[in-house]
This record gives C-alpha cells, sequence and structure tokens, in this order.
C-alpha cells in the first residue's frame, strides 16, 4: 500500500467535517478576527459536504429550529447565520412567508454546504481516518500521529497537537442482522436513498419492504414509501407499543439550552443519568407528532378502502432474518398474541439508530494514557501526565454533558468552549506559540 507521510505539525486536526466542527471552524475564525494564527486541518471521509445525505427525502424536516445554526446563538452578528445564508441566495422573504422555524433537511444541508464552502481550504475531503496514535519523546507522548485512507486507497499520515473528534453516529445494527451486512437489501436508514437506487426500485416496482424501528428516522422511511413508491407495500415493524411523539414542548425544550450542559456537568454520574433517561423522549425512539398523525391516517383509510398495502405490527420482535434469492424472511414475535409467523420482504430497512463508540476505535493506541475516556467540562478527555497533546470530542459527551451533545442543540457555544480551551492550551503549553500570541495582539475569547 502507498503510503504518504506529512512532516508539517499541525496544531489542531478535526476528524470529520460535519456540524459540530464547522461550527468550530467558525468559532476558530471569529475568535481571531479571521488571522490564522494556528495551523488548523480538518478531514472528512465523504467526497464532499452533505448532512446526512442519504435521508434527504423531500418530506424530511429540521426538528430544531433554524435559530440554532452554526452560530447565532453565540453571535448573531456573524456572517455564517441561517438568515445570511437565506440573504444571500435571496430567498430571506420567502421564507419569512413559509412561516416556520423548521426548514427542510434539504435547505438546511445546502446551508451547511455553503458554509463549508467558505472553509474549503481548511478540510481534506475523501480522507478516512483510521487511527490517532502517540508520537513518543521520552516517555512522554508528545503530539499525535493521525492516520486516514484517502479515496484512492492511499495511506496517509500527519502530526499534530491536538485533535478533535466529531465523526458523529455509526449506524446501529441488531445483532440478528449482523450476518447480512453484504446483502445489498438489508441495510441501515443512514443508507436510504443510495440503497433504494442502486436495487433499482422505482415508483412501478411491486416489491414489499419491512422497516425496523419506531423513532423519526422509521416515520420518514415509511411516508417516503407511501408517498414516492405507491407499487410498494411496507410494514412497520416496532418492538414498543405505539410511534410515540417527541416531547419539545417549551419547558422540557429547557434541557437543550447551552446552560444546562452546566446543569447536568456538576451532577454526580448517578443524577446525570437519570436525568437524561428523564428526558429520553426528547430525542430517543420519538416522532415528530405531525408524522405520527399522517401515519395514522394513512392506516385510517387503508381501513375505510378496505386495502391492506401497509401492516403496522407492535409489540413484534425480529427473531430470526434468513435470505435467500427470493428475499429476506423474518420470523416475527409478535408479544400481544405470543404467535410467531413468518413473512417474506424483497428488502428490509434499518431504523435501528445509532452508536457512539469510534472515539474508543480511533483512540485505541493511547487507551492506556485514557483511562474512562472521561471528558472535562471544556470536552478535553482526561488523560495521564504522561500525555501532553489535547484530545477533545463532540458528540460522544452525553452522559456527561446531556442530550444536546448530539444534536444541533448548543453547537455554537460548544465550540466556542471548545476554542477557547485549545487556544489556551496550545498557549500554555509551546513557547513558540506565545510567541505567536505576543505578535497578533488582542485576542478577544
Ligand atoms: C437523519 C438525521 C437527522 C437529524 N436531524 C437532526 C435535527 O433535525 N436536529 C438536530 O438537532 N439533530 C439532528 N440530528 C442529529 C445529528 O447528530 C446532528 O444534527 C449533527 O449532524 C451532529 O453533527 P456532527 O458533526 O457531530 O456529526 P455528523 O453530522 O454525523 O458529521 C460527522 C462527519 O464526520 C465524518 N466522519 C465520520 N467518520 C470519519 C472518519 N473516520 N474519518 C473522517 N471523517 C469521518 C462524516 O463523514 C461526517 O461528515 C440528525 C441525525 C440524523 C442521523
Amino acid at each position: 500500500m502507498t503510503q504518504v507521510t506529512e512532516s508539517k505539525l499541525y496544531d489542531l486536526i478535526g476528524i470529520g467535517f460535519g456540524p459540530s466542527n464547522l461550527a468550530l471552524a467558525i468559532a476558530l475564525e471569529e475568535q481571531t478576527y479571521g488571522h490564522k494564527p494556528y495551523n488548523v486541518l480538518f478531514l472528512d471521509k465523504q467526497a464532499d459536504y452533505r448532512w446526512h445525505g442519504n435521508t434527504l427525502v423531500s418530506q424530511s424536516e429540521l426538528q430544531i429550529s433554524f435559530l440554532k445554526d452554526l452560530v447565532s446563538l453565540r453571535n448573531p452578528e456573524s456572517r455564517y447565520s441561517f438568515v445570511n445564508y437565506l440573504h444571500k441566495h435571496h430567498r430571506l422573504v420567502d421564507f419569512i412567508n413559509l412561516g416556520t422555524l423548521y426548514p427542510c433537511r434539504m435547505e438546511f444541508n445546502d446551508y451547511l454546504r455553503w458554509v463549508a464552502g467558505h472553509f474549503k481550504g481548511l478540510c481534506r475531503y475523501g480522507e478516512e481516518v483510521q487511527v490517532i496514535e502517540p508520537i513518543m519523546r521520552d516517555g512522554i507522548v508528545e503530539a499525535l500521529r493521525v492516520v486516514s485512507r484517502d479515496i484512492n486507497g492511499i495511506e496517509r499520515s500527519k502530526k499534530t497537537r491536538s485533535v478533535v473528534i466529531s465523526t458523529g453516529g455509526t449506524p446501529s445494527i441488531p445483532k440478528v442482522f449482523q450476518p447480512f451486512q453484504g446483502d445489498p437489501r438489508i441495510f441501515h436508514h443512514a443508507e436510504y436513498i443510495s440503497r433504494m437506487a442502486r436495487m433499482g426500485i422505482t415508483p412501478s416496482t411491486s416489491i414489499r419492504i419491512a422497516i425496523i424501528g419506531s423513532g423519526q428516522s422509521a416515520a420518514e422511511a415509511f411516508i417516503d414509501l407511501n408517498d414516492c413508491y405507491p407499487s410498494v407495500r411496507t410494514d412497520l415493524i416496532l418492538r414498543g407499543s405505539a410511534l410515540k411523539p417527541a416531547d419539545d414542548t417549551p419547558f422540557v425544550n429547557e434541557i437543550f439550552a447551552p446552560e444546562f450542559t452546566d446543569l447536568i456537568y456538576k451532577q454526580d454520574s448517578a443524577e446525570r443519568a437519570r436525568i437524561i433517561e428523564e428526558y429520553h423522549n426528547t430525542n430517543y425512539s420519538v416522532v415528530d407528532i405531525n408524522l405520527i398523525e399522517r401515519i395514522y391516517g394513512i392506516f385510517y383509510r387503508q381501513k375505510v378502502e378496505a386495502k391492506n398495502r401497509h401492516v403496522y405490527r407492535r409489540l413484534t420482535n425480529v427473531e430470526q432474518a434468513i435470505a435467500d434469492n427470493d428475499g429476506i424472511v423474518l420470523d416475527l414475535h409478535d408479544r400481544s398474541t405470543g404467535k410467531t409467523s413468518s413473512e417474506r420482504y424483497d428488502a428490509v430497512i434499518l431504523a435501528t439508530g445509532y452508536e457512539r463508540k469510534l472515539h474508543r476505535q480511533l483512540l485505541s493506541p493511547l487507551e492506556k494514557y485514557l483511562g474512562e475516556f472521561k471528558v472535562n467540562r471544556d470536552y478535553r478527555i482526561q488523560a495521564d501526565n504522561r500525555c501532553k497533546p489535547a484530545i477533545y470530542m463532540q458528540g460522544f459527551c452525553e452522559s456527561t454533558h446531556g442530550l444536546s451533545d448530539t444534536l444541533l442543540s448548543v453547537l455554537p457555544y460548544r465550540a466556542e468552549e471548545i476554542a477557547t480551551s485549545f487556544r489556551n492550551y496550545l498557549y500554555d503549553s509551546y513557547t513558540v506559540i506565545k510567541e505567536k500570541k505576543a505578535s497578533l495582539g488582542t485576542v478577544q475569547v
């Protein structure tokens, strides 16, 4: 395998260039008034900027106010706001006429791409980070080696003083479906659009599809199959007893306020876990109420017309899956009747959520310095004193920083907190940077 080793030492490498690291790029730029006192680079495995690109069906809407964009909460005057994006695209008045706080996700994706375009010089796309290794000197981890593979299969390694891991969630595949990961007919919702296209499914393709799950993704896939593929019959299979609504009422929504991060962080671990569990129904295994009503309406009309195009299977566990040339047979255990039946499908969509474990895999060579991967309030992993580099994480701190950690809710604040901590770390740890600071003059934090 071809290997390329860069000699440059970066101050910071951001892994992933989704909304979290985009918000960080903005915060770094705004904290330094557009000067470039640091050598910063972001790496993203995608060929270009896309925000959950394979889920962007026409019905999908942002589940948070557009005012919680990459920057407005922290700096409403920023040129990177969603409002400025609308203004630059000559849609501000039209958007106001829509009368919504919740633009479609396609538009929000376009906004994020527009911001990412401003930072083109800071990001290398098509590079998937494989691992982060220690660079040792006299028994001390002096810096980090970030090893990635690019789209041509070339292994690249880069040196850095610090990293921010912001790689998002990894599709969670239930055990029963794990043996079928190479089967093009069984796929996670994260791949919905490309897999539907690869299977050649068109509005006239007459097939039967199972959706496994009861959250927002399952509901969006169901609506898309219903609306755009009139010949597809869908079974919605859920372990729970009903599709349940996401609670986004105002008092509950306060848990997504920036101040709530402090409140959660100050608690002991048992109380943090209790609070997170109490508010679980704001984000996990829940669906926007308007989608629930639409889905209920679809099933009701089926009853009126005495049709049975789709089936709603609640309290149902998938016990076994067998794939052959004619399709996928699922053994479905209905807990309300105690009976198990076998159903054949042409495809299975796993709307089964996301895991957050990739940081441990990427940082495995540094494990002995990082202990339990505990994180300070500034999102820096607590390392022992043999490890000098700063390692930050975004999106892997829900258990300590609360439910906003995996969402868009506090991105601008979190980015500023990390940018400030990174700047202090750099100035405190490296004399050469102290000199840069002096030459830069006033840097506001
Ligand atoms: C379908 C969907 C809809 C959502 N809608 C909302 C919403 O409406 N409101 C809300 O608040 N939250 C929503 N979320 C939650 C979502 O996590 C956040 O919106 C947001 O995407 C988090 O940003 P991020 O940068 O941390 O992660 P991501 O957006 O997941 O970005 C991570 C980036 O890292 C890259 N990457 C991953 N691994 C590597 C690697 N090894 N090397 C290099 N690059 C890598 C990926 O290509 C990706 O670009 C949604 C999530 C999903 C899946």
